[in-house]
């Protein structure tokens, strides 16, 4: 496997090419990946808001159905009080039962409008309840949708992935194992490539000027070079 200079450097830098391939699509992949939880989170509120809406209901009816056995009470109290009416020995008598009767007639009159009120609340949580419904019904619908669409690009995408590793795998495996070990222990020491090129003497990986003499030889290609600045194999481009 005895290689040209220019050769193995060729080779790094399409491994390192295809590195950066896998690594953007990661991100894509990552951020498709994210949106499922956006999905799901966007319905779960929805879904919350939707069991505020229904958990109002049973209150009301429980309010309603407590001033009808009130109204009914009152109505009792009435019959009675008709009844004492007419067996009532004097006027003064007659004026309180009388004065009962209003009394009691003016609580109903206001429990009444309070069941009224009731119903027109229950009315709109009601309709409130089952709009909401409707809406729940579509949203999910329309997320499941873009969820399944989700899962194919994933697919698609993990299966790029993995042929951009295997691509990797088969390129380093040309590279010479010494100069490859070389290459890796670089990339966990280096953030952002380990092979750069240097245009107009200028490293591309720190943008630092390498010294002329030096620029001189990465033309030559006979020995590989390290940029003194950020330690990474630097070689020409024009
Ligand atoms: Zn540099």
């Amino acid at each position: 496997m005895v290689e040209s200079i220019k050769q193995q450097i060729d080779v790094l830098v399409k491994l390192q090419d295809i590195e950066l391939e896998g690594s953007k699509l990661k991100i894509d992949l990552d951020k498709i990946s994210e949106r499922i939880g956006m999905l799901d989170s966007e319905l779960k509120e929805f879904e919350n808001k939707m069991k505020e809406a229904e958990s109002r209901i049973h209150p009301l009816q429980k309010a309603y159905r407590l001033y009808e056995s009130d109204v009914e009470i009152n109505q009792a109290t009435l019959r009675k009080s008709h009844e004492k009416l007419a067996s009532v020995k004097n006027n003064k008598e007659y004026q309180s039962i009388l004065k009962e009767i209003d009394d009691m007639k003016n609580k109903n009159s206001q429990i009444e409008d309070k069941m009224i009120e009731c119903l027109n609340t229950m009315d709109e949580v009601e309709h409130t309840v089952k709009r909401m419904r409707k809406e729940y019904s579509s949203l999910s619908e329309k997320n499941k949708i873009e969820k399944e669409d989700i899962y194919i690009r994933l697919d698609q995408g993990k299966q790029k992935l993995d042929d951009i590793y295997r691509e990797w795998e088969t390129v380093s495996k040309t590279v010479e194992p010494e100069l490859m070990k070389q290459y890796l222990q670089l990339k966990e020491q280096i953030k952002g490539g380990v092979m750069a090129p240097v245009k107009n003497s200028v490293c591309d990986g720190c943008h630092m000027n390498i010294p002329a003499q030096m620029y001189n030889e990465l033309q030559r290609f006979d020995s590989l070079k390290y940029c003194p600045f950020c330690r990474r194999i630097i070689y020409w481009k024009n």
